[in-house]
């Protein structure tokens, strides 16, 4: 962040329909910053955060040329011309009639095969047999797309996917929306008695091998895109209009953009109160998964959120689950809500209580602080009441008299204290670069595109190595 070069890039939230196409639908236009008072804005793919997955850009202040939109039209059709997901469902029909061990599914090619059908995948890789249970539960044994940035996946333990369907229990849900969250929509559809649908909007094709086109959607969460087109929009207004308890869930990538997120959950807030003639005020009930270290964001987006204390526990995240491998503290990931936190209980059997005075359910060591008057830990561990900052933080750190607030013990002072106040574009304090009067937009100085593959990291798991990273990078992105 001290070089004045890489200042970071902001999201425009404009009519994003009307924005240039990739494959993964209307793109997103970007500003990007330089130090001199300067930035130029560009559109680039909503999903994708390298450009290996997706390398569409485009500076905002230059005309499209005719063979960069011809590419793209031929590179949208070409994406669309997969495997149709009525033809799919016959097959999955078709295929569940057989006995387990004449199923297989093929991992090279995303598709489920049936009887002799695998003699023409010799070279492929393919898992057999597939049990019934497999059939309804997919997201067992689809390999994760863990190293991709496009769909980074982790998966719920089965008692974290019990906490969150007792969470739905609580709101009444008669209907949920799925939004990348694979494995609480296999939890819903495979067990009847919980009297629920649901219906699961993801990016992540494969799972249209699995279930029906009414009750799963390619989808993309970052603007709102349906791949499907017409089709698919149609079933999500359909499920929407119902006269039913709608709870949406959504466990987006933590990488993602916030401010597209939420404009995301918004604008589905917003075609439900249409859908049902709701007025404005009416809130569409929302589990909205994400690190704390992310509550900050969350809420600025998001004002009517609060986040509970539960720790969200993931199978295969060597990060934020609570394995040996795993954060000291537990899973670093909450579940943020736009309901009263009284409404959620949290399991006793994991050391969480009530706290009456707060009126929500708190982690074990989440003391209630007199001072603060609330329970203030937000990572699982017991926080210290510092009577300079009037406010509890972290045991762990210390405060601070050059920065005059607790900070961690191996700060940097004079880098955060100098950077945290001023406005990236005219060095003042007082306001965002955003709104900075000095900040000129599209100067065509910087022409050059960004590089394409120059500046990869060594690290080449799209996972940071430590959450420290995850949050710097945040950090990176939104300031
Ligand atoms: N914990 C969840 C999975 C979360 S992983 C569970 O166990 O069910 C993130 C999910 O979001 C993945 O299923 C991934 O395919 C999906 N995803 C990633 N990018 C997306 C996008 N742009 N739009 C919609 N879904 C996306
Ligand atoms: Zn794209
Ligand atoms: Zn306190
Ligand atoms: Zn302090
Ligand atoms: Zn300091």
């Amino acid at each position: 962040m001290a070089n004045p070069g890489k200042l970071g890039v902001d999201v425009i939230i404009n009519n994003i329909s009307e924005n240039p196409c990739c494959i993964h639908g209307p793109t997103i236009l970007f500003e990007r910053f330089h130090g001199n008072g300067q930035s130029r804005q560009f559109y680039a793919c909503s999903a994708c955060r390298d450009r290996r997955d997706c390398s569409f850009f485009h500076w905002a202040d230059q005309k499209i040329a005719n063979g960069k939109k011809d590419l793209w039209t031929k590179l949208i059709k070409e994406s669309r011309q997969g495997k149709s997901h009525e033809a799919e469902y016959k097959r999955l029909e078709a295929i569940k009639a057989l006995p387990a061990s004449e199923r297989s599914y093929c991992t090279s090619c995303s598709v489920l095969l049936g009887g002799t059908e695998k003699s023409s995948h010799t070279s492929c890789a393919l898992i057999f047999p597939i049990t019934n249970k497999q059939l309804s539960h997919p997201s067992t044994f689809l390999p994760p797309k863990e190293s991709s940035k496009l769909e980074a996946q982790y998966l719920f333990t089965s008692n974290s996917v019990d906490v969150i369907i007792g969470m739905l229990q609580n709101l009444q849900a008669s209907r949920v929306l799925c939004i990348g969250a694979p494995r609480i929509h296999e939890a819903i559809t495979d067990t009847p008695q919980l009297n629920m649908v649901s219906l699961l909007m993801d990016i992540d094709d494969r799972y249209c091998s699995f279930f029906s086109p009414e009750s799963c959607l390619r989808y993309n969460m970052f603007n709102h895109h349906f791949f499907d087109e017409e089709k698919a929009k149609n079933t999500y207004k359909q499920f929407i209009t119902e006269n039913e308890n709608l709870v949406i869930v959504a466990d987006p990538p933590f990488g993602g953009r916030m401010e597209l997120l939420a404009n995301d959950l918004n604008k589905i807030q917003n075609d439900w109160r249409i859908a049902r003639g709701l007025e404005s005020e009416t809130e569409l009930p929302v589990l909205f998964i994400f690190p704390y270290f992310m509550e900050p964001q969350v809420i600025a987006n998001l004002p009517s959120y609060t986040m509970l204390d539960y720790q969200v526990d993931y199978d295969n995240h060597p990060l934020y689950s609570s394995g040996p491998k795993s954060m000291k503290n537990g899973s670093a990931v909450r579940v943020f809500v736009n309901q009263p936190r009284s409404l959620f209980p949290l399991p006793e059997s994991e050391g969480y209580h009530f706290c009456k005075l707060c009126d929500r359910w708190v982690s074990i060591s989440n003391k209630h602080c007199e001072k603060c008057n609330g329970c203030m830990s937000k990572d699982g561990r017991m926080y210290r009441h510092c009577d300079l900052c009037k406010k509890c933080n972290k045991p762990s750190w210390i405060h601070c008299s050059k920065c005059f607030r607790c900070q961690p013990q191996d700060h940097k002072c004079e880098v955060q204290a100098g950077q945290k106040l001023r406005c990236h574009v005219c060095g003042c304090s007082g306001h965002k670069r955003r709104d900075c009067p000095k900040r000129k937009v599209s100067d065509t100085t910087f022409s050059e595109e960004p590089k394409k593959k120059k500046k990869k990291k060594k690290n080449k798991s799209s996972y940071p190595q430590s959450l420290e990273e995850e949050r710097e990078r945040n950090m990176n992105i939104f300031s």
